[in-house]
């Protein structure tokens, strides 16, 4: 009797050969002549499938697609009514199809297939359904200070947009741009991590087949360095908007200031989560391991590094180090597992050299620390605590964007927020206290564009979302979405015939 197939094997079955790019007219074109790039499934390394990479010329036809379609009006004038009709669609088509979006996902970036499907996919249907909503509430203003005029304010959509996401949560992501994007009339390039380019790809088919006209939304896929440089140089872009490290939105931000495009980025973080001893300490503990180990803790938000008040370090320390050594890692296919592989092998690479580097820095290792061979070829890492007394360390300095956390000891309140500050990066505060004075001084002591209180994880749509510091430029969320994505126009008009001042009707 044939043994039954692994998860992989079966995942397999349903991949293509090769994956494409998608611009109107083009959309699943294989180019024989084109650089090929492997994808590994992260679980055992093994090749599952190829990525075509879309060179310059790819590029600038997928920004042309996206121009052409944007002047036609066809999706830019449409009305309000339309748009929300297709946005709604696609949110409801996403739902349906999670499963499989869910498993495209997780066999290229590695994540987890549960988190993916009860999580991150949900997420991705509610961005649209959320656009929708908010795009139906949309006001323009009037000013009537000025006697015998009107002054109107209207919004426009910009053009054609390039829009970049990362492979760590790539089709909430790419959900997030788009329909921000979109939903204001605008066009896009999408230019996905080529370490999770698949899901994507369908929900570009699913806009499609919810009525978004083709060449609104075109996707180029490829190394960043290739395909991610040429759309950054492209003609033709009016605004810039990227999810990613920091090193790369330089280099964008260096070709955008060329032309004067508009950036908005989102970018790297190293989070404090401050535990008072005031706290309840196991509320924390569940907090702390969903903060630092969700995403197998390859997420921007993560609360990377934990600062523990004296009074509860041991109580804490105890907990928190045995759950973690309790966490399921393995397979991502596998719906009980909990920490699955880093996304590829550089990536898993990369990690290891930072804890290796630990050993120099003073830091003592509480668990973890190392590859996991006995997992098989996958790309895993053990998660791994780190008790460290030096806030300089690399160890809580530098995004490791892996299974790898920190806990340091504060004695006061000030300490806490000194060190939490103590970072180039401010995306995210973290703090568990019961006092409500420690909850204000959190507030207003903590530099960082979210600040999450006796909870790990929450967002709210309609909240602005983005770093302070070198954790990002601009926010995610509606009304910056409006502003980024729309021109506004100032239109003033005579009411009646005010009078004018007569010139040219005497010589001098
Ligand atoms: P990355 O910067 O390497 O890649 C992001 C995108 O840019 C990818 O599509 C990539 O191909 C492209 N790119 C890379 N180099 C490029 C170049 N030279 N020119 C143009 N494009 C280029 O980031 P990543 O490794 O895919 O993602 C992980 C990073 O993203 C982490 O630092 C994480 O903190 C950050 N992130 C931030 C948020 C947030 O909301 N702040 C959310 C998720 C991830």
């Amino acid at each position: 009797m044939a043994s039954p197939m692994s998860p992989i094997e079966a995942a397999k079955l349903t991949l293509p050969d090769i994956i494409t790019g998608h611009t109107a007219g083009l959309s699943v074109k294989t180019n024989s002549s084109a650089v090929t790039l492997p994808v590994h499934f992260p679980g055992t390394g093994e090749i599952i499938t190829h990525l075509q990479e879309d060179n310059a010329a790819q590029v600038n036809s997928a920004v042309d697609a996206a121009k052409v379609r944007f002047q036609t009006g066809e999706w830019s004038q449409c009305t309000v009514d339309e748009k929300q009709r297709v946005l709604r669609a696609t949110a409801q088509a996403v739902r349906n199809q999670a499963q499989e979006l869910a498993l495209k996902e997780s066999v290229c970036a590695g994540l987890p297939f549960a988190h993916l499907a009860a999580r991150q996919i949900p997420r991705a249907a509610d961005n649209f359904d959320f656009f929708a909503d908010y795009i139906g509430q949309l006001a323009g203003e009037t000013y009537d200070q000025l006697p015998e005029y009107r002054t109107v304010v209207t919004r426009q959509p910009v053009g054609v947009a390039a829009l970049y996401t990362p492979w760590n949560a790539c089709l909430a992501l790419s959900s997030m741009q788009i329909a921000s994007c979109i939903a204001f009339g605008n066009s896009c390039v999408l230019k996905p991590s080529e370490f999770a380019p698949l899901a994507v790809l369908q929900l570009v088919q699913l806009l499609e087949a919810a009525g978004l006209p083709s060449g609104v939304v075109n996707i180029v896929n490829g190394r960043g360095s290739v395909t991610g440089a040429a759309l950054a140089k492209a003609e033709n872009i009016d605004r810039i908007s990227l999810t990613g490290r920091g090193a790369t939105a330089r280099k964008v931000m260096a070709a955008a200031a060329t032309k004067l495009t508009p950036v908005h980025f989102e970018l790297e973080g190293k989070s404090a989560n401050i535990i008072f001893d005031d706290a309840d300490i196991d509320r924390a503990i569940d907090g702390a391991l969903v903060s630092a180990f969700g995403n197998s803790g390859q997420i921007c938000i993560a609360g990377s590094r934990i600062l523990i008040h004296a009074n509860v370090a041991d109580r804490f320390i105890e907990g928190f180090v045995a759950r973690t050594e309790n966490l399921k890692v393995g397979d991502p296919l596998d719906s009980t597992t909990e920490i699955g592989p880093m996304a590829f092998a550089q990536h898993q690479q990369q990690v290891l050299e930072h804890l290796a580097l630990a050993k120099d820095t003073g830091a003592t290792l509480l668990t973890g620390g190392h590859a996991m061979p006995e997992l098989g070829n996958g790309y895993f890492v053990a998660p791994t605590v780190f008790q460290v007394s030096d806030n300089c360390s690399p160890l809580c300095q530098e995004e490791i964007f892996g299974p790898v956390v920190t806990i340091q000891v504060f004695n006061d309140d000030e300490e806490a927020w000194t060190l939490a500050n103590d970072s180039r990066f401010g995306l995210i505060g973290y703090c568990w206290t019961e006092s409500l004075q420690r909850a204000q001084a959190f507030q207003q002591q903590v530099d960082a564009g979210t600040l999450w209180l006796n909870t790990p994880i929450a967002r709210d749509l309609r909240a602005p979302f983005g770093g302070f510091k070198a954790s990002g430029i601009g926010r995610d969320g509606p009304r910056h979405a409006a502003d980024f994505f729309t021109e506004e126009k100032a239109t003033i008009a005579a009411l009646g015939k005010p009078t004018l001042r007569k010139m040219g009707v005497s010589r001098h």
